[in-house]
């Protein structure tokens, strides 16, 4: 089920500058392809492996790099860590950006480091990851006022601390 591709990733779209997917300008990945079915899902559209289309990292990579204006790359999907092989090397290959990367999951977090294995590389866009929105769209917890989230049962957890010191930390926006 996991997506493997070295050179293209598939996508849903793209928004080049966006200020509504986390703080800043920010270049926004719509992957293609998720498992969750959340009730409520505003983008049904994206949940098909084999929907959307795919499109080359080296053409993400130039996009990204010719805008100077840019603070942070936000990864949103469908469920981008069913691509997190592809992800984690477009994510390489940007790394002299400095750009911040917040990675948007229907996973929790706590799930995403359970499962992790060699086959489905969470753990490699994880550690190329900021700061995550965690788990499921839930329709009875929505909540239009939280920052960046849909509802509230979603977490935004700071990755390199929550690794490093083996606990949750939520991010504070
Ligand atoms: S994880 Fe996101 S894209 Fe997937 S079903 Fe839930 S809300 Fe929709």
């Amino acid at each position: 089920m996991y997506y493997y591709n070295e050179e293209k990733i598939r996508i849903a779209g793209i928004v080049e500058e966006s200020i509504v997917d986390g703080p800043g300008l920010r270049f926004v990945i719509f992957t293609q392809g998720c498992p969750h079915n959340c009730k409520g899902c505003h983008n049904p559209q994206t949940h098909d492996f084999n929907g959307g289309e795919e499109i080359p990292i080296e053409g993400i990579i130039e996009k990204i790099k010719s805008n100077p204006l840019l603070k942070g790359i936000t990864l949103s999907g469908g469920e981008p860590f069913m691509q997190a092989k592809a992800l984690s090397i477009l994510l390489d290959k940007i790394k002299d950006t400095k750009l911040d990367i917040i990675t948007y999951t229907g996973f929790r977090f706590e799930e995403l480091l359970q499962k992790e294995n060699d086959e489905n590389c969470f753990m490699e866009l994880l550690e190329r990851t900021d700061i995550i929105i965690d788990g499921k769209f839930e329709e009875d917890k929505k909540n239009e006022n939280l920052m960046y989230r849909g509802s509230s049962n979603q977490r935004a957890i700071d990755v390199k601390l929550s690794i490093q010191t083996g606990k949750i930390v939520e991010y504070e926006f």
